[in-house]
């Protein structure tokens, strides 16, 4: 496919789309209920999108791949390994699957990639001096234990019915309706962590070693600190506090353990064949790893714009960005 439609190449010959990062039709005035339907319901969308493919892996786990709720009332080893086996398999099949297709066979080349460079195999800011084994190694034995060990936490709680449990038959509007909703509160959520991570003595103990990568690959997503791991897999405790069913959190834990896959893919499109590519959404985060603050959040919720940190990588929002810094860093010196 020719990206050359779709987008030009920087200086250093990284792809920049023409279609710039923005928010979807919901929080405008005045109401736009057709864009905001075309969003919702079309495709590429709010559902058709990442979402629904994320959703039926929670679906498919609750059906077939979740022990019975009578088993999990008594924390035991035997089904604990079974959620944290299953999350694994789904993790190495989810994230190895597009890195095997762009960065090991490289079906696509450097087309519709961010940044030409592949990642780095010789660096001593990664352990093992390798990117990929760096990212694959915080991803396997840091976040998917400390994701499990949330979703268990959740599953006894549901068990024993020490939380509400909202079933489909009782509440059929609010079942629905919240599984539109868990994206963004995940975004809220996301946003609160994430700006408290970048409080600099939080940022170099904890959230340095997400930032370590630039140049972005699809495990880079889950690369984190365990500190980053504990309070970003939080959010599936969000279910603990807002009358759900266990099915809602199930799905909110896939969506943080997955979702940083097409986020941190490092390419605006990933090639299917010659004529099908799919959105990944990811150039709004790769800026935030390329400028660091900015992009905070990723989602409906137009957060950053509220708090003057967005940047959709257009010339103007690049001088606001360069405005901010300058500013923040006088700031700094008459505080010095
Ligand atoms: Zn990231
Ligand atoms: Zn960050």
């Amino acid at each position: 496919m020719d990206d050359s439609r779709f987008g030009t190449r920087n200086r250093k010959g990284g792809f920049e789309p023409n279609e710039r990062p923005s928010y979807p039709p919901v929080i405008v005035w005045p109401p736009r209920p057709v864009g905001f339907a075309r969003w919702l319901l079309g495709y590429p969308g709010y559902i058709l999108g990442w979402h629904l493919p994320v959703f039926l892996v929670a679906l498919a786990s609750w059906r077939w791949l979740t022990p019975p709720m009578t088993t999990m009332r008594t924390l035991a080893a035997g089904w604990i390994a079974l959620i944290l086996l299953r999350n694994l398999a789904i993790t190495i099949v989810w994230f190895g699957a597009a890195h095997w297709w762009l960065y090991r066979r490289r079906h696509q080349g450097t087309r519709f990639k961010f940044n030409a460079r592949w990642p780095s195999t010789n660096s001593e800011l990664f352990r093992f001096r390798n990117q990929v084994a760096d990212n694959v190694f915080w991803a396997l034995v840091s976040g998917v234990p400390i994701w499990t060990a949330w979703e268990v936490a959740g599953w006894w709680l549901f068990a024993n019915h020490h939380i509400p449990w909202v079933s489909w038959s009782a509440h059929p509007v609010w079942f629905v309706a919240l599984f539109l909703l868990v994206p963004i509160i995940r975004d809220v959520h996301f946003y609160a962590v994430h700006r408290l991570i970048h409080w600099p003595p939080l940022y170099r103990a904890v959230h340095s070693l997400h930032h370590t990568n630039t140049n972005v690959s699809p495990w880079s997503g889950l690369a984190m600190h365990p500190g980053e791991h504990l309070a970003y897999f939080s959010c599936i405790a969000v279910h603990w506090l807002i009358p759900s069913h266990p099915l809602h959190a199930l799905f909110n834990g896939f969506h943080a353990g997955l979702m940083p896959m097409p986020g941190h893919a490092g390419f605006a499109k990933i090639e299917v064949t010659d004529h099908l590519a799919v959105d990944t959404n990811g150039y709004a985060h790769y800026l935030h790893h390329k400028y660091f603050e900015v992009n905070y959040a990723d989602g409906v919720i137009p957060l950053d714009r509220w708090f003057g940190s967005f940047h959709d990588g257009s010339p103007e929002a690049h001088q606001r960005m360069l405005r901010r810094r300058r500013a923040a860093s006088m700031v700094a010196t008459n505080a010095d």
